[in-house]
This record gives C-alpha cells, structure tokens and sequence, in this order.
C-alpha cells in the first residue's frame, strides 16, 4: 500500500516518498510524515536470519513506496558497505546484563552515519526520479555529530552541494577538528556566533524565505536538509531498532514476541521517535525510555505536558544532546492529536511566539509507552567510570545518559525487561570527558594522547576517523554572527 507524506501543519497536502525527501520541509513549515506507519511484512523470525542490508530493505520498502525494488537496495548496498568497520554494521554489546546497541562504526563514528550514509543516495535517486535538473544544496544545523556526517556523505557527489552551521563554541574539539578538515568543494563550513538552537532555527528560516528560494530557482539550485527533520534521515533509522530486535531472537536472548525496553540519548527527538516508529510497525516494544542531559526540556514535558524552552541553555559534556527546540518532538505532538495538523500548527505557533505550549489531557494521556528522566553531569561521569570499572567497556557521554537513566527507570518500575541502550557515538569523539569521567589524572593531557590513553584503556583500536584528523589541515575557518547565516549562504552559492 502507497505511504504519502503529509505535513504536521496542513492536512491536505500528499507527497510521495521521493518528493519528500527532496524537499526536506514542507512550505507550511511543518515537517513531513507518513499518512499511516506500515506494518511489518515479514515475521521477527524470518528478520532474524537476515544481515543488515537485508533488513534494511524489509523496513525502508515499507515507507519509500515509490523507489522500485532496484532503487531501494542500489541505496542500501553503496550506504551499508566497508565505510564501516564491522561486517554486522551495528553490533549489540552485552555489558553488565544490559544490551548496547553500538551505532558508531561508521565513517565519522557517531549514530548519524546510520542515515547519512544512506542519504545522499536517496536524495540522489529522488532527484532523477522527478527530473530535477537544479543542484541539491544541503542546508544542515549541527550540535557537532550530524554535521561531519553530512559532510563525509555528500563531499563529492555529483549535482550537491552542502553548507554546514554549527555552534563555534558548543562541540567537543574533535567534533570540530573532523568538521573543519573536511576535503571537497562542494563543502561548506561555518562556525556560528550562538548554539544549536539558534543555528537550527537560522536553516528553517532560510528554507521558509519565498523571494531566496526564487534567485535559487534562477541560479540552478535548490535547497533541501540533512536534519531529521527530513524523512529521508528518519526512515533508515528505523531500521537498526528492527535488527537489534532480530539479533536478540537470532542469538536466543529473548522468544519471538517477547517486549523489550529502548532507551535513548535524546536532543532533537530523531533517534527516539524513529524506535516509536519501529513499534507502531509491530516490534515487540515495551517502553521507549528518552533520557535527556541537563538541558532536560523533554524530561518536564513528559512529566508535566508542558514544553518551555524559556530557560538557560546548559552547554554540557553531552553537546549533540544540548538543545532546547526538539524538532522532530513535532511529528509525535501531531501523532498524540490525532494526526491533526491544525491542532499541531496552533501549538507549534504558540510555541514560536511565547516559547512553550500545553498538550490536552487527552494527548497527555497517550504518552504512557514513554518514560522521560535525566542525567546531570555528575551522573553521568559516574556512569561512565562505574561500568567501566565492573566491566571494562568504556561508553562515550551520550551513552552514559541513556544508561544512566535507564538505571533510573529499572530503580523506580522494577521493569527488568531485556533492554537495548542506543549507543551513539565512539566514546573516541569525547574523549577528554570520558577519560576525565574515569580519572581526573587525565586532564592534563592533550586531546590526542588521551586518544592513545583511551585506546590502550579499552582494548580498542583508535578508528579511522581519528586517525584521519591527527594531521589533517584546517580548511574552513569562517566564523559568522547567527543573523549573518543567510548572507553567508549566498556568498558561497554566488547568489
Ligand atoms: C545527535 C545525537 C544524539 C541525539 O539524537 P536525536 O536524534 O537528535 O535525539 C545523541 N547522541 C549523539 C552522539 C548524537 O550525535
């Protein structure tokens, strides 16, 4: 059955899969979701013997249902290849009986490689399926992870160009060394004078202006996101929750059917919702568990119905997950209204004006399936040292925050389901906080050979990824004031 995408601000509009995609947002502003979520097609048994690749292409058909067969796995097979260091592409990690779903061993060793590798083809096959002949110019606002990861997956590809925004102050040092050494010249990047927030809403506003989008037109181009806000990114993070399920089964940790707890380090609302997705497909999902770091703006909504961002922004050891405007967290508001685009617009309209809103009793009431806490810092660095000293794993900042909170939860419900801990990035891309985490006697030491620390510490190789950034030069430095954003825009297309 054909999924169209509607917007969470205008019930009429349809799009296909591909058109959708290339657009990144709708014109209303409202960020594009699937009419109905599909069911899964094929049995958890039957999943479980399948690779990677393979379950990929059971989910994504599902929701991309005008890509043909050959399309869809042409994609899959160039995104899921030797770019990643591990054969099994995510391997679950058992460590202190609990499960970590490891999404890191891609290019730039953070769970962004999961979509972004697979994007650029999408975004690619879209554009030849509805003949569009102008550039591809990707706008993308980064907290530090998705930025490289756009990067690494567009540089080069032919027809596309990519601009990337990120908080000059608000990533960890390797974040921004593997940003601003980034090769290609379709690739643009620009530290912003202000945080994710502010770099997030200067792209929607770019995307909104009408009189830009027209001297794009006339210039050959056009812009669409590498943010998950675009479905393209969504999609194929569905799948990884799918295979965690079937690799539990396949391995005879649980029984076919069995439910199973996610936890997940949240910012923007893309990783969580994608497992919100994968159980509204039929995957035995128990709780979906969003753990926030101080920065705990979902954590209040979830237990009060109330969204305020009017509070100080914390800038924190876990930078992907500093943010306040939790994008995607739209797409569930729409869902809990009854897909009501209407309701939705009203309050994302509160939300722009007065910086928070209130969800109804009623959608308050369909919110039970999740569970919402927070780490603080000290939480978190106590996390990681403790299950580094009981098992010797080390996880990076963000993992921690999901652990720790999923500790929280099992302490307060007595669930002791078998649960997956989304695993987000190499604890190599935070190195100086992790390595503090463990022992401050750390701190003295510069950030590579604390990579080198880390590396004897663990038992694991230091990844291509940082191996690559030792040594490689700068080649961007442009540093821009949050209202500038556009302007910059349009120097570097020659508008
Ligand atoms: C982006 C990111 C997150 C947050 O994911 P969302 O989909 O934005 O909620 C968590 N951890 C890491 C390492 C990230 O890069």
């Amino acid at each position: 059955m054909e999924v169209l995408y509607k917007s969470t601000r205008n019930g009429e509009i349809g799009v296909k899969a591909s058109e959708a995609i290339l657009k990144g947002l709708s014109e209303d502003g409202g960020l594009f979701v699937p009419d109905h979520i599909p069911a899964l097609d094929k049995s958890l048994q039957e999943l479980a013997g399948m690779n990677y690749r393979e379950v990929a292409y059971e989910v994504m058909k599902l929701y991309l249902t005008d890509f043909t067969e050959e399309e869809l796995r042409d994609c899959i097979s160039r995104a899921y290849d030797s770019k990643f260091d591990t054969e099994s592409v995510a391997p679950l990690v058992d460590a202190d009986g609990t499960y970590y779903l490891e999404l890191f061993h891609g290019a730039t060793i953070a769970f962004k490689d999961m979509a972004l590798s697979i994007l650029p083809h999408l975004m690619t096959t879209s554009a030849r399926k509805n003949q569009v002949k102008n550039d591809i110019v990707i706008l993308t606002a980064t907290s530090g992870d998705t930025g490289k990861a756009a990067l690494a997956g567009f540089a080069g590809v032919e027809g596309t160009k990519i601009v990337v925004f990120y908080p000059k102050n608000g990533v960890s040092p390797i974040q921004e060394k593997q940003m601003v050494t980034q090769k290609g010249d379709n690739t643009y990047v620009v530290g912003i004078r202000g945080n994710f927030d502010d770099a997030q809403t200067g792209v929607k506003r770019i995307f909104a202006d009408k009189e830009l989008a027209g001297r794009m037109e006339a210039a050959g181009c056009q812009f669409s996101s590498a943010n998950s806000i675009n479905i393209g990114r969504l999609v194929p993070q569905i799948v990884y929750y799918v295979y965690a399920y079937a690799k539990l089964l396949e391995e005879g940790r649980i029984r076919e059917g069995d439910a199973i707890n996610v936890a997940v380090p949240t910012g923007n609302f893309g990783n969580i919702l994608a497992a919100f997705y994968a159980k509204n497909m039929g995957l035995p999902i128990a709780r979906l568990i969003c753990a926030s770091n101080e920065n705990r703006v979902l954590y209040d909504f979830f237990r009060t119905g109330v969204y305020d961002r009017n509070r100080e922004f914390v800038l924190t050891s876990s930078p992907s997950m500093d943010i306040l405007i939790s994008s995607n967290l739209e797409r569930l508001v729409y869902r809990i209204a009854g897909d009501d685009a209407e309701a939705n617009a009203l309050l994302m309209q509160v939300l722009n004006g007065e910086g928070k809103y209130e969800i109804t009793e009623e959608m308050k009431a369909q919110l039970g399936e999740f569970y919402g806490n927070y780490a603080s810092e000290q939480e978190t660095a106590d996390t990681i040292r403790t299950l580094y000293e009981r098992t010797g794993y080390v996880i990076d900042t963000h993992t921690a925050v999901a652990s720790c909170v999923y500790g929280k939860y099992v302490k307060e419900t007595g669930d002791a389901r078998p649960a997956v801990i989304a695993s987000t990035a190499s604890p190599f891309k935070f190195t100086r906080s992790v390595m503090n985490a463990i022992d401050m006697k750390y701190n003295s030491m510069t950030d590579f050979e604390l990579v080198d620390e880390l590396s004897a510490l663990a038992h694991v190789a230091v990844p291509k990824a940082i191996e690559e950034i030792r040594t490689a030069p700068v080649v961007h430095d442009h540093v821009c004031d949050r209202d500038e954003m556009q302007k910059t825009v349009e120097e570097f297309l020659g508008l």
